[in-house]
């Protein structure tokens, strides 16, 4: 995993009283040990992963509490997880990034909100949403609303993040109902603290387990008909009232009081944004004191009209924030105002924009339209006067840039599977260049210059599946991509079975690089064990385990070979024969090459530690001979390692730049494989840097 949680696993432990600092996720892992949660499980990706790389790495003091931890295949296998707490009362927490993940839950999820819950559960969210996301921008909101699941969406503060996951668990306990939690990038990552609480071993646990199946046999804890068509007016008629009755007896919503009488209410996670709007407004303080009322929604979803129209009764106009669209809280607002006949103008979407993330400049801009038609008194002007000068400072900063060169995403310096687009690239020199439909994970960064391949990109693990319609009315066979990581959660069933089924074609590229990398090398079912991660390149750590393969054989795929993904060569050789075999069929490539993240974070306290102890160590850098490079750059067009650059050319009488291999080279061979495949200029050359040099280094070093 790339990253270890020693301290924070230590902060897990804190008791009553105690001080926890930290980020908002792992906030909300301490909280769930609070609750008395008794399993937890989830898929990770950003901005959720550590709550469950945390889990898995404190698996030593989980086991002391009883809390059993999970790390699912998929967010299918961990809503299902969820069933659970159905028949049982016990507290279980799932995890993953949405809307992604929340998509690849929904048959789980509307079962269990069909069925309706004993013992407490939450989802917690990542909400991809806004800039650095980089999922599809949709929102979960749709999905609570759907199924009837209820959605929390904390103010970004660790004490109330804490808090909505305690009462989260009691909300789903009074109203029998899954409860999701939202967070985005900016709660997950923030950095603060809270008073602690001590941890709550769970009642029903590894460690007091359960006698039987409930000694009553209850037919309507079945999502199954006759039964569905009752749960389905309980979530209406006693779910939703149970949960509205929860909210406003326990607060849920936080109301800021201000002396004006127009008003703003705000989804809870936006809370911080539309703070310092109204601070550079000139409208708050820096603690939070307002002169706008505000209604900071903690509970997004239900609302609670009696909260809204309390709220609305003494305002001119209120302001709704709701970031995303469909506005399906303004809708929900707008329906509560119109029965009550309240007076209060509604604003929200009319003076913010539909689609994207409402940032700071949006906020001050949108609040200032709004205050102009509905409290002109105020004096907002240094609002005005703020984006005046950033509208002054993007102008200034453009003219004197002037185009800026774009500089999309790249794969890790010596990533593994940098060479094997290198081979398709060569191959399709001559070939022509095929459909390629192209998986969630790092791989995706060769849809970017100078790979430039990737048609379609249809969710994780569905690169074959979505190649199912194209292969057959192409004259040229259709290639996907896939890592192990989306192989595991949906390739080998949606793509790889469904094609043998349907006796396919196609080529399918396997990137066996050992973990999950994009999300932050978690392990698979295929990850090779501890002692066989081995270190030397192309003698990959992936290569210790045969798991992909047997599989696939097993499932009867007839044409199928596994590529040391560094040598270029057999790649090239290998895909072309793939490409251009009469033989019908699925035509697998295992490419496979160890994720260079995760073995440069292996190597690096082994190579530091040989340093420190005066031990002689070998590292490999290639590099280029300026006289000898033509300077057509034909090398970092087949390679796009950020660490193979230009120079100005040294030869006063030349003046394309030569390229030059910088610092970084982590010496995978992939320049020199490059050089040779393609039958490149002579420049490059590969070099040993000795540390801590032996006499006999220093002798042979003379001799030559
Ligand atoms: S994380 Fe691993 S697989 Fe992903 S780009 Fe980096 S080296 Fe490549
Ligand atoms: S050998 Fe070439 S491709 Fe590999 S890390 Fe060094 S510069 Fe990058």
């Amino acid at each position: 995993m790339e990253r270890q949680f020693t301290k924070e696993i230590e902060s897990l432990r804190l008791g009553d009283g105690e001080v926890f600092h930290g980020e908002g996720i792992l906030a909300v892992t301490k909280a769930l040990l609070q609750s008395g949660v008794s399993y937890v499980g989830g898929y990770q990706g950003a901005p959720v992963s550590h709550l469950l790389d945390v889990m898995v790495q404190a698996k030593d003091y989980l086991d002391e509490l009883g809390v059993h931890v999970e790390a699912c295949t998929s967010e299918a296998s961990a809503a299902a997880m969820l069933g659970a707490s159905i028949n049982y009362p016990a507290r279980g927490a799932v995890t993953w990034k949405s809307i992604v993940g929340t998509n690849v839950a929904a048959d789980a999820l509307s079962y269990l909100a069909s069925a309706g819950v004993m013992g407490g559960t939450l989802i917690v969210l990542g909400e991809d949403y806004g800039e650095g996301g980089v999922v599809a921008q949709e929102r979960s909101h749709s999905f609570a609303m759907k199924s009837m699941m209820w959605l929390l969406d904390p103010r970004p503060n660790l004490t109330t993040i804490v808090d909505m996951v305690e009462q989260g668990f009691a909300l789903s306990e009074t109203s029998n109902t899954p409860v999701m939690m939202e967070l985005r990038i900016r709660a997950c990552h923030l950095r603060s603290s809270f008073s602690s609480k001590k941890n709550h071993a769970p009642a029903v646990s590894a460690l007091h387990r359960l006698e039987g199946p409930p000694k009553e046999f209850i037919y309507d804890r079945l999502a199954h008909p006759p039964a569905i068509f009752r749960q389905e007016k309980l979530k209406s008629d006693v779910r939703l009232p149970a949960a509205r009755k929860f909210i406003m007896e326990r607060r849920l919503n936080e109301m800021f009081a201000g002396s004006e009488n127009v008003g703003v209410i705000v989804q809870g996670g936006l809370f911080n944004g539309l703070m310092r709007a109204l601070r550079t407004l000139g409208l708050a303080d820096a603690f939070g004191a307002t002169r706008l009322p505000v209604l900071a929604l903690n509970v997004v979803y239900p609302l609670v009209p009696e909260e809204i129209i309390g709220f609305a009764k003494d305002k001119k106009a209120i302001l709704i924030l709701e970031e995303g669209q469909p506005e399906f809280i303004e809708h929900e607002i707008a329906a509560f105002l119109r029965r009550a006949d309240a007076p209060a103008k509604l604003h929200g979407k009319d003076v913010m924009h539909m689609a994207g993330e409402y940032n700071l400049e949006a906020m001050v801009r949108g609040v200032s339209r709004f205050l102009g038609q509905h409290a002109p008194h105020l004096d907002a002007s240094s609002g005005l006067q703020w984006l005046n000068a950033m509208e002054k400072n993007k102008t200034q900063a453009s003219a004197l840039l002037g185009a800026l060169p774009v500089r999309p995403p790249t794969f890790c310096v010596g990533c593994p599977e940098r060479p094997v687009f290198s081979a398709m690239k060569l191959v399709a020199n001559d070939i022509g260049r095929p459909h390629v439909s192209m998986d969630v994970g790092c791989h995706a960064f060769a849809s970017f210059e100078p790979f430039s391949q990737g048609n379609t990109l249809l969710g994780y693990g569905m690169s074959l599946a979505a190649a199912a319609g194209v292969g057959p009315m192409s004259a040229k066979r259709s290639v996907s991509v896939m890592g192990d990581g989306g192989f595991w959660h949906n390739g080998l069933l949606s793509g790889v079975a469904s094609n043998l089924l349907n006796k396919g074609d196609g080529v399918l590229v396997i990137m066996k690089n050992g973990y999950a990398s994009a999300t932050g090398t978690q392990e698979l079912l295929s990850s090779p064990p501890e002692d066989a991660r081995m270190i030397a390149v192309g003698n990959s750590a992936a290569g210790a385990d045969r798991t992909i393969e047997n599989t696939l054989t097993g499932l009867g795929v007839k044409w199928l070979r596994t590529v040391n993904n560094y040598d270029v060569a057999a790649m090239s050789r290998t895909y072309r024969e793939a490409m251009t075999t009469p033989e019908k069929g699925l035509k697998v490539i295992v490419a496979e090459g160890e994720c260079q993240l995760e073995r440069q974070r292996r190597l690096k306290p082994q190579v530091a530690e040989k340093l420190k102890n005066g031990k002689r160590h070998v590292r490999v850098k290639y590099g280029v001979d300026e006289d000898t490079c033509t300077g057509d750059h034909s090398c970092i067009r087949l390679s796009g390692c950020p660490t193979l650059t230009v120079k100005d050319n040294p030869d006063p009488l030349r003046r394309d730049p030569v390229a030059t291999v910088i610092d970084g080279c982590v010496g995978c061979g992939l320049c020199g494989e490059n050089a040779h495949a393609a039958v490149l200029c002579p420049s490059f050359y590969r070099a040993e840097v000795i540390q801590n040099p032996t006499l006999l280094d220093r002798l042979f070093q003379r001799i030559l």
